[in-house]
C-alpha cells in the first residue's frame, strides 16, 4: 500500500467517496466506482455528470500508463468517442501525457490533467454535439499535429527531426539540422534550448524506436513527382491501418497553448 499512497491514493479516495479498491495486485491496482465531474470552459457548456468508471494502475506508472475504462457504458465505444470496443479510453499519446505528468503524477494530477479533460470533452460532444476544443487526427497526422504544438514547429519534417534529434545525445544532435526551419544545424539556433526540455518527457531510446515504430519515413521528393495521383491514395490507405491509439485524444489539442485552459475545472468529485 505504501506504493499506492505514495501516489496519493488515500487523498483521492477520500475527495471521490464512490470509488473503491476494486483489486489489488503485485503489479497494478484497480480502482471502480462512481466518478461526479462538474466542470466547465470557458465558451462551452457545462457538464454536471456522474460516470462508472475502472481505472487500471500498473505499478510502472508513470512509465507505464493507467487503463481508464467507462464501465457504466454511457460513452458509445467507437473511434468517433476516443473510446476502445472494451470500453477504454484513448486518453492521448503517450508522450502529451508523460510530458503533462512529469511534474506531479499523483492520481490526483492524473485525474484532473487527463481523464477529467477527457471526460469533459467526450461528454461535451455527447450532449451538445461537439468537441469543445477540436480533435486531433488518428494516428500519424493526430501525432504530428500534437508533438507539433508541443514542440513550437509545424509539419511532419519538423516534427521528424525534432524527434530524431531527441533521440541522439545532445552532443551529436547539434550537427543535426534544426527543426525550426532556421537552416542552420541545431546546435547553432537557440531550438535546442528549447528541445532539450523535452529530453525530460522520456529516454533516447524511447524517442528512438517511438520515431520507427509510429511514423512513416518522409518520401523522396524524386518518388513523389513520378507518381503523384497514386501515391496519394496510397497513403490514405496507409493511414487507416495505423492504430488510433496513440494520438486521437480531443482534450489536448489546445492543452499547450489555451490560455482559456486555466479556468477549465470547476469542480470534480
Ligand atoms: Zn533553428
Amino acid at each position: 500500500m505504501q506504493h499506492w499512497d505514495s501516489l496519493g491514493l488515500e487523498g483521492f479516495l477520500s475527495v471521490h467517496p464512490g470509488i473503491r479498491i476494486a483489486e489489488l495486485n503485485d503489479d497494478s491496482i484497480a480502482l471502480s466506482g462512481r466518478y461526479h465531474l462538474r466542470a466547465q470552459l470557458a465558451g462551452s457548456q457545462l457538464v454536471d455528470k456522474m460516470y462508472q468508471l475502472r481505472v487500471i494502475i500498473p505499478r510502472a506508472y508513470p512509465e507505464k500508463l493507467p487503463q481508464v475504462i467507462d464501465e457504466g457504458r454511457y460513452i458509445p465505444r467507437s473511434q468517433e468517442y476516443h473510446t476502445y470496443t472494451d470500453g477504454s479510453f484513448c486518453l492521448g499519446s503517450e508522450f502529451r501525457i508523460k510530458f503533462i505528468l512529469q511534474n506531479n503524477h499523483s492520481l490526483t494530477a492524473f485525474f484532473e490533467n487527463i481523464v477529467d479533460r477527457f471526460l469533459y470533452a467526450v461528454t461535451h460532444r455527447i450532449e451538445f454535439g461537439i468537441f469543445p476544443y477540436g480533435e486531433l487526427a488518428h494516428g500519424e497526422q493526430g501525432l504530428a499535429d500534437d508533438y507539433g504544438e508541443m514542440f513550437g514547429i509545424s509539419g511532419k519534417l519538423a516534427v521528424l527531426r525534432a524527434l530524431r534529434a531527441l533521440g541522439r545525445r545532445k552532443r551529436e544532435s547539434n550537427k543535426l539540422t534544426c527543426p525550426c526551419g532556421c537552416g542552420l544545424r541545431l546546435g547553432l539556433c537557440d531550438y535546442r534550448f528549447t528541445l532539450a526540455d523535452f529530453r525530460k518527457t522520456a529516454r533516447r531510446r524511447w524517442f528512438r524506436q517511438h520515431l520507427k515504430e509510429s511514423f512513416k519515413p518522409l518520401e523522396k521528393p524524386k518518388k513523389k513527382s513520378r507518381s503523384t495521383g497514386s501515391t496519394g491514395k496510397k497513403t490514405d490507405s496507409l493511414q487507416l491501418l495505423i492504430t488510433p491509439s496513440l494520438s486521437c485524444h480531443p482534450a489536448y489539442h489546445l492543452i499547450g497553448s489555451d490560455h482559456r485552459y486555466s479556468i477549465f475545472l470547476l469542480y470534480s468529485k
